[in-house]
């Protein structure tokens, strides 16, 4: 594959303050072009930032958390009201769902930070868990870039992966984040630009 164009929408739905999203956004772009990815992330196809409120349905109260079933399919809708827009045509668009709410799957217990399936189309961050003590706006927007260049490194085919400081190594905590650098390690970007290096 190549990356030469790849379109992220970003689906952004909760409290969220535009100027962290602005930055986000900005970042996100920077952070996945030092990967080799040339990426256009926007929020809306109008290139405003909007902000929605959490799907509706999302909420499960025997748990106290979100679930990612219905972010997902938040986040289909904002795939299909892009496609609309950009054209069916072959292009390469992901969506990134960023929720600043607690989100849970069905049969995990643990803490998560986002989800993905290899090879689709939707990725889901949380910064809820991103949050330390200090309210540092800083540190959650860069975790939240770690999260989402593992979720989107998902999305793009690749799985978890074991080297030291790779953005797909797999995170049980905030100190796992804080671990990873905003990059794919070497044998990832083999994977991802397989075949055209
Ligand atoms: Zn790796």
């Amino acid at each position: 594959m190549t990356y030469d164009r790849v379109y992220i929408r970003l689906a952004a739905a909760g409290d969220f303050d535009k100027k962290f999203l602005f930055d986000f956004q900005k970042e996100l772009q920077n952070v996945l072009y030092d990967n080799g990815i040339k990426a256009t992330c926007f929020y809306n196809n109008s290139g405003t930032i909007e902000v929605d409120k959490i799907p509706s349905g999302a909420y499960t109260s025997h748990i106290g958390k979100y679930n990612t079933h219905s972010l997902f399919s938040y986040g289909q809708t904002k795939r299909e009201d892009s496609l609309k827009r950009l054209g069916q045509a072959a292009i390469l668009l992901k969506v990134l769902v960023i929720v600043d709410v607690e989100i849970f799957k069905q049969g995990f217990a643990g803490l998560l930070f986002g989800e993905a399936e290899v090879g689709k189309d939707i990725a889901i961050i949380s910064t809820a868990p991103l949050e330390n003590h200090f309210k540092s706006t800083f540190l959650i927007k860069e975790r939240a870039l770690k999260e989402a260049l593992h979720e989107l490194g998902h999305t793009l085919g690749l799985d978890h992966c074991k080297n030291p400081g790779c953005a797909m190594n797999i995170s049980k905590d905030i100190y796992d984040i804080d671990e990873k650098k905003k990059k794919y390690c070497i044998d990832c970007l083999n994977i991802l630009f397989r075949g055209h290096r």
